[in-house]
């Protein structure tokens, strides 16, 4: 099922011209350290290696990418479509969803700071949920500058502002709110994050409006709704169907975003299948040219368990699975070669490694599903000629090696 989860993630990738790249699973601890969230920093499986180097195993993908892009990249034509697949580390209690080995696909767009970029990553995201068959999943959107605004307009330090959106993330609302009033956020300003706390609603342009209304006077705030509006209502005129939750509460655990956040959600389970979100400054953090990018991290795993719980049928791919069976030992030689012809017209087969009677054979092909088998014995090789079965209907014809091929194609 992974396996299908991560074709799925690659021919999204595929679709929308994204370039797969592969990073290392161990990097060094400083490059991963350096811009994650205490969250993430604090739930590293880090090490010393032989040589004294402070190393880790992946807990995301993002600070290789942007190593990569700021190293490798550096004089490529902008924008770059990157995305990796793999598996990441985290120290947690394992539960439902939440393990210390998970997986991702984790897609990039870089260069662009218009609001197109953004909405791409959130239809892509949505084509992915679609693509593998899970229904009623939501969208919550926020804007980190939104909250961020009005606590620098109250000259509340990055440090309280991350601690305050981290409970926000957490939807410790409560907690979050006595950290900013006891970092000097006025009554005023209280008054909007209150407000803003209970504005939630699947009326999407209408609730960026109201929170425009509402955060009046916090410029960078009302910057940050506008980019917010442009960017989903650039995703709904596109066509794109797709249930969004506004919520200018929403601020991803880690503290790199710049912009736009969004995660997914299904209502069997409580944790998000993937979040994402744009991120500014990382790439020159990393000592790359100053690049905007927005990406987005899909958990597979979390996908997987969505599908189970909404008993989503794989959808089945329709390429034809060929069992090629010699009767007797004397003929293996023609299996091979007629499996290898076979293969060359891009049909996939297997030959009976067994030497098992024609029944038994037949049985295990039945058993693992093929679709034919092709059966190699004196007889018809007489004639040049083998007999093809098909395992479905259970009928079968005695066919010139010639001809396998363009039947089983067509
Ligand atoms: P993050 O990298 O924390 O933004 O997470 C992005 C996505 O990765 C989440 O929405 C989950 O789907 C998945 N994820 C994060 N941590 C875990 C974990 N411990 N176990 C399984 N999936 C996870």
């Amino acid at each position: 099922m992974l396996e299908y989860v991560e074709g799925q993630a690659r021919k999204m990738g595929q679709l929308y011209g994204y370039k797969e790249i592969i990073t290392p699973l161990v990097e060094s601890y400083e490059l991963l350290a350096a811009k994650a969230g205490e969250e993430v920093r604090l739930r590293m499986y880090a090490f010393e290696d032989l040589g004294r180097r402070m190393i880790a195993l992946r807990p995301e993908f993002t600070p290789s990418v942007a190593r990569v892009v700021a190293t490798t990249f550096k004089n490529e034509p902008r924008p770059f479509r990157l995305f990796c697949i793999g598996s990441l580390y985290r120290y947690d209690e394992p539960q439902q969803g939440r393990y210390r080995e998970f997986w991702q696909s984790n897609f990039e767009l870089m260069g662009s700071n218009k609001p197109e970029a953004d909405a791409e990553i959130i239809t892509l995201t949505n084509d992915l949920m679609k693509a593998v068959g899970l229904k009623n999943y939501v969208f919550r959107v926020g804007h980190v500058g939104v909250l961020r605004g009005i606590l620098s307009e109250d000259k509340v330090d990055d440090k309280a502002q991350n601690s305050v959106l981290q409970l926000m993330d957490k939807k410790q609302y409560e907690e979050a709110l006595k950290l900013a009033e006891d970092s000097g956020a006025s009554q005023e300003s209280m008054a909007v994050l209150r407000d803003l706390v209970d504005m939630k609603s699947l009326k999407v342009m209408e609730t960026v409006e109201n929170m425009r209304e509402r955060i009046k006077g916090y410029e960078t705030a009302v910057k940050a709704a506008e980019n917010l509006d442009e960017i989903l209502r650039l995703v709904l005129e596109s066509g794109c169907k797709i249930d969004m939750n506004v919520d200018a509460c929403l601020a991803r655990g880690l503290q790199y975003y710049t912009g736009m956040v969004f995660e997914v959600n299904v209502p069997e389970l409580e944790v998000a299948l993937g979040g994402g979100g744009r991120y500014d400054r990382l790439i020159e953090l990393f000592g790359g040219e100053p690049t905007p990018a927005v990406g987005i991290a899909h958990g597979l795993d979390r996908i997987m368990l969505a599908m189970q719980k909404q008993k989503t049928g794989l959808k089945e791919d329709d390429e034809k699975k060929v069992m090629i069976i010699p009767i007797t030992g004397e003929f293996v030689a023609k299996a091979l070669e007629i499996s290898r012809m076979l293969r060359d017209a891009g049909i996939s087969v297997e030959v009976e490694v067994m030497r098992r009677k024609v029944g038994k054979a037949l049985e295990d092909a039945d058993r693992r599903e093929m679709n034919y088998a092709i059966m190699v014995g004196e007889k018809e090789l007489k004639e040049g000629s083998v007999v093809l079965r098909d395992l479905k209907k259970r009928e079968q014809k005695i066919l010139k090696i010639e001809s396998l091929a363009k039947t089983l194609i067509t």
